[in-house]
This record gives C-alpha cells, structure tokens and sequence, in this order.
C-alpha cells in the first residue's frame, strides 16, 4: 500500500512526537514506512533514530554534491523506519522552504524511498508560505492531518493550513484526513476540537491526552510505542495509525474567518 501522508500544525504542538509514534505503531504492523522531516529544528526522527539526526539531506548535498548517496540520506530508525531530515538553512540565512524543495527533489532523483512505503512528511505550519506548501503543492503529499490543541493560535495556524489545503484541492488530489487533537488540558478542548473540525468540514480524527508518558519516553529518546509499548497511550497512537491507513473519507475544508475563530474559542473556552 502506498500512502502520502503529512502532519502540519503550529511549532510545538506535538507533530514530531505524533509522527513517530504513527510511523512506530504502523511499521509494527509490517508496513515499510518512511517519515521525512521538513523542519529545520531536524528532530523529527529523533524519537526514531534515538538520536539528532545530523546527517540531513541538505548538509549530505553540501558536503557531497551529485555523488550523494541514497544511504547517506535515508537513516534506519525503529522498526525498519526509514528516517530522512530535509534540514535547513543557518540561522538567519536563506529560506527554509526552498530547502525543503531542494531536499525532496533530491530524494525522488535518488529513488531513495521504497516504492510501496507509507511516506510521511512532518511539516512545520506556523508559517503556510509557498516553501512549507511545498509537499502538497508538489503533490508529495495527498492526505492532510492537522495536529491542533484547544489554544486559539493552534486553532489560527491549523485554519491557515486549511486554507492552503482547500487552495491546492481546487487543481488536485490533495485533501484534508482530519484534525489530530493534541491535548492541552484545557477546559472544553475535545468539544472545542470536535466543533472546529465539524466547520471545518472535517473530523477530528484522535484526541491525545496530554501524558507524563510521552514526556518519559522522549527523555529516552524513543517514542512511547518503543518504550511503554503497554501504556494506554501507546494505544491512542496505534489506533490513530489504523485510522489513517484506512481512512478514506478525506474532504475539501471550509475555512473559518477570524472572527468566527475567535468567538467559537469563546464559546467553548470561557469557564
Ligand atoms: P512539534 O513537532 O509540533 O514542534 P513536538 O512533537 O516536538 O512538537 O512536541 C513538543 C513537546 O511537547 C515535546 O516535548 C513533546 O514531548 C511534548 N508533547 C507532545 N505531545 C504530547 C502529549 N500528548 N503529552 C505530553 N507531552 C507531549
Ligand atoms: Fe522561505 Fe517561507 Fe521563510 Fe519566506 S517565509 S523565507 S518563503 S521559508
Ligand atoms: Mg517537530
């Protein structure tokens, strides 16, 4: 089965950490998976490799020009996981998205990734400029999830990620699979996720408890399949995988106005 997948959310709202449990739990169900970093923190696979990940397609180009290797670029992480970070410019220098351009064109020359896998990209979305559109704009990615907490500017950036979304359905194949509630604890916040999706013209596909788990499991440097595989949270991410593998109710979102934003946030949030 092949499957182009991507994660997007504001930074810091769980991505990486969802991604790779998601890539864990498939590829313990036999399936030969890919996840490809395209953030220039490059810890996307951290949890995976159980380690940084330094050897990032851009650097590997840098250093190494067309001689580039495929086993250069394409680590193995936990469960045969093939591990790639796009990675990014200096600090303050040059643009991040063209980068991650520069780096997927790199790979697909290569043919550096299975041909059968279940690729998933994990995709910074604070910012939902042309760069970071990339995966869905090129059409390396189909299926959209939104990871997302209750907080108002989780909420903006997942709206502004629905916006881009809707942009590239209207000339193509890419859709929206869900929203991915990441839990803050606040008060509301699945009702609140659920409501926001249901607008969106989507569903809210798994609400993640926030768990000491997660956070135990990450100072291990594995995720939580690898290191509390009996853990009930281990369960939430194993059933988030099945879902998105199967899952084939993807739409084109309707994105809100800010203002609706604001008072839907009030509407559930105020207690
Ligand atoms: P992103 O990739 O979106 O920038 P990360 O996946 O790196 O975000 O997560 C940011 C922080 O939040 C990490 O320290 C991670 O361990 C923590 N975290 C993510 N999801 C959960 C959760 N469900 N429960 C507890 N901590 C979480
Ligand atoms: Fe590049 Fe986007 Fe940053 Fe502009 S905002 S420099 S297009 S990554
Ligand atoms: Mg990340």
């Amino acid at each position: 089965m092949q499957k182009k997948i991507a994660f997007y959310g504001k930074g810091g709202i769980g991505k990486s950490t969802t991604a790779a449990n998601v890539s864990a739990a498939l590829a313990e169900n036999g399936y030969q998976v890919c996840q490809i970093g395209c953030d220039p923190k490059n810890d996307s696979t951290r949890l995976l490799l159980g380690r940084v990940c330094k050897q990032t397609v851009l650097d590997m180009v840098k250093k190494y020009g067309e001689e580039v290797k495929p086993e250069q670029i394409v680590h193995t992480g936990f469960g045969g996981v093939h591990c790639v970070e796009a990675g990014g410019p200096e600090p303050g220098v040059g643009c991040a998205g063209r980068g991650i351009i520069v780096a997927l064109e790199k790979l697909k020359a290569l043919q550096a990734l299975p041909e059968e896998a279940i690729v998933l990209y994990d995709v910074l979305g604070d910012v939902v400029c042309g760069g970071f559109a990339v995966p869905i704009r090129e059409g390396y990615a189909t299926d959209i999830y939104i990871v997302s907490s209750g907080e108002l500017m989780s909420l903006y950036a997942a709206n502004n990620i629905a916006k881009g979304v809707a942009r590239y359905a209207a000339r193509g194949p890419v859709r929206l699979g869900g929203i991915i509630g990441n839990s803050r604890g606040l008060a509301n916040e699945q009702a609140l996720l659920q409501q926001f999706a249901e607008r969106l013209n989507t569903r809210l596909v798994a609400y993640i408890p926030r768990d000491r788990t997660v956070n135990k499991a990450e100072i291990h440097r594995k995720t939580v399949i690898e290191f509390a595989s009996t853990a009930p949270q281990a369960a939430v991410y194993r059933q988030l995988a099945n879902f998105i593998c199967e899952n084939q109710e993807l739409t084109v979102p309707t994105p809100l106005a800010f203002e609706d934003l604001e008072e839907l946030v009030l509407a559930y949030g105020d207690e």
